[in-house]
């Protein structure tokens, strides 16, 4: 059996690994365009940042390594340009000579990612406004810090990749400023928690131009809708990712109501032995059952292990998500996990939230205030979704709500959990506890 991978970042290098799990005959072969592979997309704002000094520890595994660990053949600079699903054939080309060659295939794995979303912005094209998406992005934007040594930036949007980047060209020395087209900072969150993250920022010098979006982008400076100027030698677009779809579109691959490929539980796509995984597909959430776009590495890694698992012969499946993801911004943690209150009342949930604001160890431990916001279904009881925001111990919460609301967990079962305690980590009664207190 021929196993062909296109894409070799999160998902397609998953699939590949856990295809050689459990078939040793087979042939394994992955296609990738770019050079890097297999990286940690999510270190590369703190290479830019300089806390992590070497790129390689964000890239630990190249061809080599495949081909040893896994006898598999990672192709770098090769693009595929098209499949023929009738006849299992592909055409590729080798970027480095410009020659294309076909190949054929027994099965097909599409993990051909997402791409930065591009807004039609005058002046987008120069050299110094950059997106970040993979390795070489991270490089560019490094070498222009260290070379140009630019004094102020620009980042467009509030999502995570933004408010990562702030934090790392804070470091490098930058004044920056942030626009955000929104009305809200993290339009993902809902209005109450954006509007404490906005007061949490501000308290540490960051305001966040809201309902601005950029106009044009000059050789040192921004100029805003509004007709405002920000001076910008360095300009950051963080506006989001699209699936990388054009391929399957081409193979004629049903796409999804959100517009990523749409595949099955177990990464089957709508063409026979054609599997798809990681950021290029439709998810589904595991609370509605609707079809969701989850761009993140955490699930990109599982439908990645599930497709190579299936197209082997195996049985898993893939059982929803929750949209659970954190990230830090200066000595802040947000994270978000399960439904939004905004969100649960478009599902048509009748809801009960509570604000919980506690602090997550006793005071002589230094504890320090950790919002929580949760949202429950009044009529079940059951655990929706969960918001928190705090400096430490976020993760620990979050992935506790996360685990909870995966078990469909009601309110009054949060009291009852036997948490861990001690002074250094957490209160006697957890921020957990709380929350399930106040919601009861
Ligand atoms: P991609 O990483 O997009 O890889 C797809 C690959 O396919 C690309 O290398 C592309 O070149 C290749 N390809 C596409 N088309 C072709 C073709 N026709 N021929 C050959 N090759 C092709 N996620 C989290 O869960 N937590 C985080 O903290 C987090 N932080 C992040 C921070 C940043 C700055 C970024 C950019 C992303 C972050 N993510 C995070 C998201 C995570 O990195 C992605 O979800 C993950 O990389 C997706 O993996 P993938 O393999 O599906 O797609």
């Amino acid at each position: 059996m021929r196993i062909v991978v296109i894409g070799a970042v999160a998902a397609g290098t998953s699939a590949a690994a856990k295809a050689r799990r459990n078939d040793d005959e087979a042939q394994i072969v992955i296609y990738e365009k770019d050079q890097d592979i297999s990286y940690s997309g999510c270190g590369l704002p703190y290479y830019i940042g300089g806390k992590i000094q070497s790129l390689e520890s964000l890239t630990p595994r190249d061809p080599a390594f495949f081909k040893k660990k896994y006898d598999i053949d990672v192709k770098v600079g090769q693009e595929v340009l098209s499949v023929d699903t009738e006849n299992r054939t592909l055409q590729v080309r080798d970027l480095s000579t410009g020659n294309v060659y076909g190949d054929t295939y027994d099965k097909l794995v599409l993990a051909t990612g997402a791409a930065p979303f591009v807004p039609p912005v005058e002046g987008i094209g120069q050299g110094h406004v950059f997106f970040l998406r993979n390795v070489q992005n991270a490089r560019d934007i490094r070498s222009h810090l260290l070379e140009r040594k630019p004094s102020h930036g620009v980042i467009a949007g509030t999502g995570f990749i933004g408010l990562e980047m702030l934090e790392n060209l804070l470091e490098m020395g930058l004044s920056v400023s942030v626009v955000e087209v929104a009305d809200q900072v993290m339009p993902g969150l809902d209005r109450d928690v954006s509007a404490y993250l906005e007061k949490q920022l501000e308290k540490r010098g960051v305001r966040v131009r809201k309902s601005k979006s950029i106009a044009r982008i000059e050789e040192r400076e921004v100029v805003l809708d509004d007709g405002s100027r920000l001076p910008a030698e360095l300009v950051l677009m963080a506006t989001g990712v699209r699936p990388n779809t054009a391929l399957a579109q081409a193979m004629g691959l049903e796409l999804g109501t959100t517009g990523a490929i749409r595949v099955d539980k177990g990464m089957h796509t709508s063409r026979e032995d054609v599997y798809a995984c990681g950021d290029c597909v439709e998810t589904y959430s595991a609370i509605t059952g609707k079809p969701a776009y989850r761009p993140l590495g955490s699930t990109a890694n599982k439908t990645g292990r599930i497709a190579g698992d299936v197209l082997t012969g195996g049985d898993m499946e893939y059982r929803g998500n929750l949209g659970t993801g954190i990230f830090k911004c200066l000595d802040l943690a947000i994270g978000s996990t399960g439904l939004t209150e905004r969100e649960a009342l478009g599902e048509g949930y009748d809801v009960e939230v509570v604000h919980n604001i506690k602090p997550d160890k006793p005071e002589y431990f230094h504890g320090e205030e950790m919002l929580i916001k949760a949202v429950a279904d009044r009529k079940s009881k059951r655990l929706l979704g969960v918001q928190v925001i705090g400096t430490t111990g976020v993760d620990k919460r979050l992935d506790v709500f996360a685990t909870l609301i995966t078990y469909g967990a009601t309110v009054d079962q949060l009291f009852h959990l036997d948490l861990a305690y001690a002074p250094p980590f957490s209160t006697t009664k957890d921020p957990v506890h709380y929350t399930g207190m106040i919601l009861e």
